[in-house]
């Protein structure tokens, strides 16, 4: 472990802005909570407390839908050209290019994740994000449709669909990617013309606010994004039931998606999740080992193991099991854990003493149940959230390991036969966000990709993220695509007009 951060090398706008007691945003004002209640946000390095934060609960989300509604219905974004809210878009981007590194090491303090993944992968994926849904702003186009009307004969119409944003929109987004999933979220609906009310997760919800000053900053109309910091029971709760909300868009655990969508009940919102994964990971015998190995370690170990998407289930063929099991394990044992600051992190610690909870009970489960640890498997220090990068093996498909998602760097490895068998003990999940395959053969790449009932597959690479390329679950893993052309469907309604001119 390296040594934990001085102030001296956090950048000085990064040390001004966590010593301030952080307001929200409504109606382009930084507002303290209706209550005056504010509540910590900790450094999962130490455990200590990083900034205090207001404490937003359901008056909040009134005021915020309150001036969202406004906005939409009557402030200038509703006038404005599609080519000029792409503008305000790009605008944003260049604004998170140019505060990269404090954008990284809010990130690293927050969540935990190492400063140098974070500038090299969130902050520049959330820029983009906004350039490309920016370009898609001037693109939103419906169609011109012809009719056969049989009971009005000789009658002739002019039809087309336009597609209008979807209105008022509450995203709630998760602690793991804290910058990059406001991007995802904020992108689609900003590009189709809505107006959002942002909760940022309370384990994270620093560069959020950050975000929301740089949102001031490019000139978006006030009370077209309000974001109010706050616990997911109240704020968050408060929002997915708000009856003047007309979409829900949610990233977290699908336990709480299941709450989601009881709570979008009551005025049938529209809603779209993006929740939990127990993803495969199939390594076949004939896959180049000198990158299946390092891809399969980083598929877990990436950010902490705390991806929706991690590669968790490692299922390898018999031949090279063994191989790919000692691999493996060296690929772990190497990687270098510390706090996210430190500049030669490459694991950091887990997000929260609840995140930390979690996966060490999950690890004590797995080997109350018969597992074994090929490497790791324990905290690592006794400050701070560090757990090792962990390798569990001879695990059986019913173990709570196998079944469940940890959300940590755990995996297991599991030996499979042939791909008759591999592909059913693949699918056995009730998860179905994404998966890996490795292998040269072409056929049996393509092959596998057919059946794994995922909404991602990647082939010879895993984690690889494009604002063009849509993302989200079969099965309980959600509703809907993030991402790509896709995306935008989700934040439109369409509009059939039907003229008679003859
Ligand atoms: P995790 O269990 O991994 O922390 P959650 O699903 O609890 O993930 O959290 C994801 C987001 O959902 C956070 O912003 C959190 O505040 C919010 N949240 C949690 N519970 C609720 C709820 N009952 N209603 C609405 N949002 C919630």
């Amino acid at each position: 472990m390296g040594t934990a951060a001085t102030s001296s090398n956090i950048h000085s706008s990064v040390a001004e802005f966590i010593a301030a007691r952080r307001p929200m945003l409504i109606n382009g004002k930084w507002v303290e909570a209706v209550s005056g209640k504010t509540f910590p946000t900790y450094d999962p390095s130490t455990g200590e407390v990083l900034a205090n934060v207001a404490e937003g609960d359901r008056e909040d989300i009134d005021l915020a839908v309150k001036a969202a509604r406004a906005a939409f219905d009557r402030g200038p974004w509703r006038r404005m050209t599609p080519s000029e809210r792409g503008k305000l878009m790009w605008k944003l981007a260049d604004l998170i290019d140019a505060h990269t590194q404090e954008f990284a090491e809010l990130e690293a303090l927050d969540n935990g994740k190492p400063m140098t993944v974070a500038r090299a992968a969130d902050v520049p994926l959330a820029a983009e994000m906004f350039r490309y849904m920016a370009g898609w702003a001037t693109k939103i186009e419906g169609s011109t449709i012809p009719l056969s009307v049989p009971y009005t004969p000789g009658a002739r119409y002019h039809a087309y669909t336009v597609r209008e944003p979807i209105g008022v929109v509450g995203q709630i987004i998760p602690w793991n990617f804290p910058l990059l999933m406001a991007a995802w979220k904020l992108g689609p609906a900003l590009a189709t013309g809505c107006t959002i009310v942002l909760k940022p997760a309370e384990q994270t919800p620093l560069s959020a606010l950050r975000l929301g000053e740089l949102i001031v900053e490019a000139g978006f109309p006030e009370g077209v994004v309000n974001i109010v910091t706050g616990y997911g029971e109240t704020a968050g709760a408060a929002l997915a039931a708000h009856p003047d909300v007309d979409k829900i868009a949610f990233t977290g655990s699908t336990e709480v998606g299941k709450l989601i969508v009881h709570a979008a009940a009551g005025n049938l919102k529209k809603v779209t999740l993006e929740l939990g994964g127990k993803s495969p990971n199939v390594i076949l015998k004939d896959a180049d080992l000198s990158t299946a190995i390092p891809g399969a370690a980083s598929a877990i170990f990436f950010n902490q193991g705390q991806c929706c998407c991690a590669g968790s289930r490692l299922y390898v063929e018999q031949a090279v099991y063994d191989e790919v099991l000692e691999g493996i394990s060296n690929e772990a044992k190497k990687i270098r854990v510390g706090p996210g600051m430190h500049p030669k992190t490459q694991l950091g610690p887990l997000v929260s003493d609840e995140q930390f909870k979690r996966v060490t009970g999950y690890i004590d489960a797995g080997f109350k149940e018969g597992a074994r640890a090929a490497t790791g498997g324990k905290q690592i220090g006794n400050k701070g959230y560090f757990v090792e990068p962990t390798v569990l093996v001879d695990t059986k498909a019913n173990m709570k390991v196998v079944q469940e998602e940890i959300g940590g760097p755990v995996v297991t490895a599991m030996p499979f036969q042939d791909l008759d068998s591999l592909v059913p003990m693949a699918n056995d999940s009730a998860y179905g966000l994404a998966a890996g395959i490795w292998t040269r053969d072409i056929a049996k790449a393509h092959q596998v990709a057919e059946e794994l009932r995922a909404g991602t597959v990647w082939i010879n690479c895993y984690n690889i993220f494009d604002a063009a390329l849509p993302f989200g679950g079969y099965k309980q893993s959600g509703w809907g695509r993030e991402m790509g052309e896709e995306a935008l469907r989700l934040y439109t309604e369409t509009k059939a007009v039907c003229a008679r001119y003859a």
